[in-house]
């Protein structure tokens, strides 16, 4: 497989970076991953605008151009031959002596693109049948909105669901839903789609804003607020989605089954319709 690190397409075997990087030592680095289907890119554009945003809030400035980061992917994608699967993107404040003050302005950035190839990606089982979710107290820091990595605390939160028997968490604060440990969480009442507003609370999902844009293209009624374990449980439905995940229902949360306990239809009729566009407009 051909990485991209640093201005150099290499074998991954060959790809260095150095052991004093910020990202390894202070997770002083922010990322994006983007989904390829049909060996297009999904939503390029909105994880470009998400990225600069993660980096401006760090005070750190894009490392090259959105059009430079594009040709890369697409290199990417050509070069190992994605067809369907996804393109990681990292940025971190570059290597210098380990000190907790940022290094010198002019140090350079570490940029890293990689991709995985996950074939089937759009056909996943876990759409058909939908997943269980297991909730976890939401003990990640206050700046969820930058995304950065990192992701210890999503990774344990998602281990701990699945130690029982679940396939991912869902993290609450304050008593309300805040989000999947890596997509963003909805419930479906009386046609009603619910999904919490954005936030320092949360990752504003690329997939998410595309999502509403369709739901109310569609006529369908949409509310921004917060929501409980007890009202989800209650709804008719539940779903999240994620730039690889797409739309996919959750079926179970903290062992009580949502609506059928099925696959329902409002996400079933959002997960096509994303898809259909996204495939369209894909680059
Ligand atoms: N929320 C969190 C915490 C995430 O990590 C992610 C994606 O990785 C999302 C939501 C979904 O965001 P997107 O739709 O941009 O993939």
């Amino acid at each position: 497989r051909t990485v991209y690190v640093n201005g150099d397409y290499l074998p991954e075997e060959d790809a260095k970076i150095s052991v004093f990087d910020r990202g390894f030592l202070f997770a002083d680095g922010v990322y994006e991953v983007t989904s390829v289907l049909g060996g297009k890119l999904i939503d390029f554009e909105g994880h470009a605008v998400r990225l600069e945003r993660s980096l401006a809030e760090l005070d750190m400035g894009m490392p090259m151009t959105r059009d430079a980061l594009l040709e890369i992917h697409r290199r990417l994608v050509a070069e190992n031959r994605i067809e369907d699967g996804m393109v990681y993107l990292q940025v971190t404040r570059g290597a210098a002596d380990r000190d907790f003050a940022y290094p010198p302005e002019g140090t350079a950035q570490t940029v890293v693109l990689f991709t995985q190839s996950k074939p089937g990606l759009a056909d996943s089982p876990a759409a058909r049948t939908g997943i269980r979710v297991a909730t976890v107290p939401d003990l990640r820091w206050d700046r969820r909105d930058i995304k950065t990595v990192q992701l210890l605390y999503p990774s344990m939160g998602k281990m701990a669901a699945k130690a029982k028997g679940c396939d991912d968490a869902w993290m609450v604060e304050d008593g309300a839903i805040t989000e999947g440990t890596s997509n963003n969480a909805y419930i479906v009442k009386d046609g009603v789609i619910v999904t919490r507003q954005l936030g320092p609370e949360i990752l504003h999902g690329i997939t998410r804003a595309a999502v509403l844009r369709f739901a109310r293209e569609a006529q369908m009624k949409v509310e921004e607020r917060a929501f409980t374990i007890e009202e989800a449980q209650a709804a008719d439905e539940a779903f999240v989605t994620s730039a690889t995940t797409f739309v996919t229902p959750v079926v179970e949360i903290d062992g009580v089954a949502v609506g059928k306990g099925a696959p329902g239809p409002v996400a079933q009729r959002l997960r096509e319709i994303y898809l259909e566009e996204s495939r369209k407009a894909g680059i």
